[in-house]
């Protein structure tokens, strides 16, 4: 065991774009020691150890393992409103260790679970070597006001409360949801903070919580060293959740100026969702079996989303990649390249894409200490994909090399052996 933690590997790749915002480095080399990155630079620069092992991935271009900072792994394979309840809950975690093997081979190594609750177990399954998966940072339980976004409505009452989700009214009652979802282990909190598209009798423009609640909960939330992140669709709900003291705002899909300024005020991390676009517009051509109230909203949203996503990152807010898939069609795990690759086509320079799903997903779940770049002493989280993806974005998706940790999960190429 102590042996294995020592190798040496060596990393050779046509071009690396280490998530920092330096420009692109050519023929570089990365040395692994164990887990960690040990040293990074050109190949005429680096001193190879005479014991690495040679990973020689020819032409590939290298990044930092990618990181989708709002997904929910918990094994759903339809929009129908139904399936929460005629799904055996077996069935759902077997489903959601099918996903997060493909996130894994996707060349995800980290994901923020932004609400489900078996993401708390399939971390601690990941984590003790049970099965191969990202580095999971999860929510568990969502925190949502009576009637609100996860309260599912559309469901009897009965049902939501065995779902997984914590129903909380008033500050004092925010504040035990709190202390809940910390004693259940959460990694970050998580709130809503407006109406929703996948919620029946709410929308999006609605606001839920009020600054107090939301006080309540990030004011527990801190006091232990844990983030909260707020689903917030409309302007009114952006606002309450910032004023409330989040660190960052998830859809954010109608933004107006104040909520802008009250992000770039508050340092608040902003995660669009701007692959959901794509998705509301298929859906127009194929809905699969969305009910109408959802298509209806998400109709609502389609011209929204661009203009708010273009007028934050103008602005200079921090944004980070996050998909919200969560493993229906259009929305299945293993697609989750699509965001850097959405955001690039809604304006986003390339390279600000890469860094949105690398570094700034990383900072933006508090994991930038130990992933999000290549650099020497983070975990070796590093991802080899076909092609240049600063000149065609959909090389993201191209994988063809992913080690989490030092462990190679995936390597398509030929390798070399040396010794
Ligand atoms: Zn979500």
């Amino acid at each position: 065991m102590e042996k294995k933690m020592e190798e040496i590997v060596c990393i050779k790749a046509g071009l690396l774009i280490d998530g920092t915002g330096r420009e692109p480095l050519k023929d570089p080399v990365v040395i692994v020691k164990g887990n960690k990155i040990a040293e990074v630079g050109k190949e005429s620069e680096i001193k190879v150890p005479e014991n690495a092992k040679l990973v020689d991935l020819g032409n590939l271009t290298i990044l930092p393992g990618l990181v989708d900072a709002h997904v929910h792994i918990y094994g759903r394979r339809s929009y129908g409103p139904a399936e929460e309840i005629i799904t055996p809950h077996d069935l759902k975690v077997i489903r959601a260790v099918e996903d997060c093997q493909k996130l894994l081979k996707a060349g995800f190594t980290t994901v923020r679970d932004v609400g489900s609750s078996i993401a708390l177990s399939l971390k601690r399954a990941i984590n003790e070597g049970t099965i191969p998966g990202p580095r999971i940072f999860a929510a568990g339980r969502p925190i949502s006001q009576t009637g609100g976004h996860s309260d599912i409505h559309y469901l009897p009452r009965e049902e939501v409360l065995r779902m997984g989700v914590l129903l909380a009214d008033g500050p004092d009652d925010c504040r035990r949801a709190a202390r809940e979802a910390i004693r259940d282990g959460a990694d970050l909190i998580k709130i809503m903070t407006s109406g929703g598209i996948g919620s029946e009798k709410d929308h999006p423009r609605y606001p839920q919580f009020t600054v107090e609640e939301v006080k309540a909960i990030t004011e527990e939330a801190h006091r232990v060293e844990r983030r909260v992140a707020s689903h917030a669709e409309g302007a009114e709900g952006v606002k309450i959740a910032v004023l409330g003291g989040v660190d960052s705002i998830e859809h954010g899909f109608f933004l107006d100026e104040e909520c802008v300024r009250l992000m770039l005020d508050h340092n608040v991390y902003f995660v669009p969702t701007l692959c959901l676009v794509e998705v509301y517009k298929k859906a127009m051509e194929r809905p699969y079996d969305m009910p109408p109230w959802r298509l209806k909203k998400q109709e609502e949203c389609i011209e929204a989303m661009p203009k708010s996503f273009m007028m934050a990152y103008k602005a200079g807010v921090k944004i980070a990649a996050g998909t919200d898939y969560f493993g229906p069609p259009m929305r299945a795990h293993g697609d989750n390249a699509d965001e850097a690759i959405t955001l690039a086509k809604y304006g986003m320079k390339p390279m600000d894409a890469i860094l949105a799903a690398t570094r700034n997903a990383a900072e933006c779940t508090g994991v930038l200490n130990v992933t999000g770049t290549v650099e020497a002493g983070k975990f070796a989280d590093i991802v080899g994909v076909e092609g240049n993806p600063l000149e065609n974005m959909t090389a993201l998706k191209k994988v063809r090399f992913v080690m989490k940790e030092g462990k190679v999960y995936v390597n398509q190429q030929q390798t070399t052996e040396k010794s």
